[in-house]
């Protein structure tokens, strides 16, 4: 599949056509944004590793029945995608309360959520991207009742599964955004989870220290942002530099006697 012009460029990616209309190409950027753009920064290597984070979290995704956007990783910074029309939500799955949601309605940080939040964002950078009701939702026409149903259930069986495989690697899943897309295959229009899932779009916590790790260590200047995401890429088990690898040293085992059966 060949490269073509470039057909739109956003904050972190640039998405690229292909020869095949139903295909894209989606490059990710080393270039970091908060607070609606006011904070800007370019963080070395951050695309080359959100390529690999969210490769590695789609595909899994996709063997569990979620259908996404991924076709295949093609080098270190991008990915052919599936072509799809962005719904315009940003979907946030929230599992313990912080960020604006603690701001928005004083709800103590770190509040664990008996049952997971949906909240529902317009994407629209102008205005800042607006908490907006489902009712917003169908009033005008961002998306049908049937898409939010389906939509709703996938987020749930999301953020069960990424619950589970963080906690297995130490590491609790605060809250998330998704973003979902129409596919055209055939002759009809197929909801399909698209764009990222990566530290950019997560919060992510050490399970013991409660650590971020996550892109709230560029929001609030806490440092070490490239260490952190090269941690959970490392966890995931898709990152193996010699030299990041921690050495744990086990003791030598004790040589024991085994007694011959008489
Ligand atoms: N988020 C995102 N893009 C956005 C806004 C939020 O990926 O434009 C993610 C964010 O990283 C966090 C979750 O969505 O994991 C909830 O974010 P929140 O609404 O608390 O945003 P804040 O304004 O605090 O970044």
């Amino acid at each position: 599949m060949k490269k073509g012009k470039k057909l739109y460029e956003g904050k972190a990616k640039i998405i690229y056509a292909t020869n095949e209309k139903n295909f894209v190409i989606q490059h990710f950027k080393d270039d970091a944004t908060a607070f609606n753009n006011k904070k800007r920064a370019k963080i070395d290597g951050k695309g080359i590793l959100n390529n690999r984070i969210s490769e590695h979290i789609l595909k899994n995704l996709g063997q569990v029945g979620i259908k996404n956007h991924l076709v295949k990783r093609i080098n270190m910074r991008e990915q052919l995608i599936k072509s799809v029309e962005i719904v315009p939500i940003e979907f946030i799955v929230r599992n313990i309360a912080t960020g604006s949601l603690t701001n928005r309605l004083g709800i103590e940080d770190g509040t664990v959520l008996e049952n997971p939040l949906i909240e529902y964002c317009y994407k629209n950078d102008e205005l800042g991207d607006p908490l907006v009701s489902k009712e917003h939702i169908f009033t005008f026409n961002w998306a049908t009742k049937k898409e939010i149903e389906k939509i709703d259930k996938y987020l749930h069986r999301i953020n069960d599964f990424m619950i589970g495989m963080f906690r297995g690697i130490g590491i609790k899943l605060v809250d998330f955004k998704v973003e979902f897309g129409r596919h055209k295959s055939g002759n009809k229009n197929e909801i399909i989870l698209a764009d990222e899932i990566s530290p950019d779009t997560c919060r992510l916590w050490d399970i013991n220290s409660e650590k971020k790790l996550d892109k709230d260590r560029f929001r609030k200047n806490l440092g070490n942002v490239m260490q952190a995401y090269q941690d959970v890429a490392r966890r995931l088990g898709i990152l193996h530099e010699e030299s990041n690898i921690r050495t744990v040293k086990f003791p030598k085992p004790k040589a024991v006697k085994i007694k011959k059966n008489k």
